[in-house]
């Protein structure tokens, strides 16, 4: 479903299908010319099993478009080159060929970087059968779905000779610019399940900021 977002008066406006007039001020959106033409916003979910070498979150039950609370449990896992998911828990180490598909999603692998490209699905595979993934190893606060998705990151930075990335590095880095685009959307999305249009005034002088509005509120 579209959401998009127009910007009128001193107002950003977030609606499925623009209205004819600002709900704001009451003036004609048409003419406002090109600042108040609306701009679509783009889900920041992807098709997890579409995504070929990359860091995939999810909620454990249930999806972020339907029941997600924004606190509820969350599970990564991460692609091989077929988007097949490989993700750790109780059970050990799934290969996942369905069940993700409504992720954030974490590239990991530049594209100019052939010889990993090539080498990903091996080293994934043989990482998965290490026996620090066996069933009885998890603990769900230390040794879980993040501890392995991360460890696997790091076994491939360190067989290129870089610097092994701590848990709080790569979620702030990586994981948290994308979780927080996603909440937003969300609250966008809650917003607009019982109202056509959601407003949020921009202080003044805000018409000169735009991309910076742009980063705050989407
Ligand atoms: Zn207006």
């Amino acid at each position: 479903m579209a959401l998009l977002r127009v910007r009128h008066c001193r107002a950003l406006l977030y609606c499925r299908r623009a209205p004819p007039q600002c709900p704001a001020c009451g003036g004609a959106l048409g003419a406002g010319g090109l600042p108040s033409a609306p701009v679509r916003l783009n889900c920041p979910f992807r098709h997890g099993h579409g995504q070929p070498r990359a860091f995939l979150v999810r909620p454990t039950r249930g999806s972020f478009m339907r029941g997600y609370d924004g606190s509820s449990d969350l599970h990564v896992g991460i692609t091989d080159s077929r988007g097949v998911v490989y993700n750790y828990d109780q059970e050990g180490v799934h290969r996942a060929h369905s069940g993700w598909e409504q992720c954030i999603c974490i590239p990991l692998v530049q594209p100019h970087m052939v010889e990993l490209l090539q080498q990903w699905d091996n080293l994934l595979e043989e990482f998965s059968e290490g026996e620090a993934w066996l069933p009885h190893r998890y603990d769900e606060q230390e040794h879980n779905c993040y501890t392995f998705a991360l460890a696997f990151i790091n076994h491939v930075l360190s067989r290129q000779g870089k610097e092994p990335l701590s848990k709080g590095e790569f979620t702030e880095r990586f994981v948290l610019p994308q979780s927080r685009r996603a909440s937003r959307y969300l609250t966008l999305h809650h917003e607009l399940a019982h109202r056509d249009c959601y407003i949020v005034p921009l202080p003044e002088g805000g018409q000169s900021s735009s991309a910076e509005h742009d980063e705050l509120l989407y």
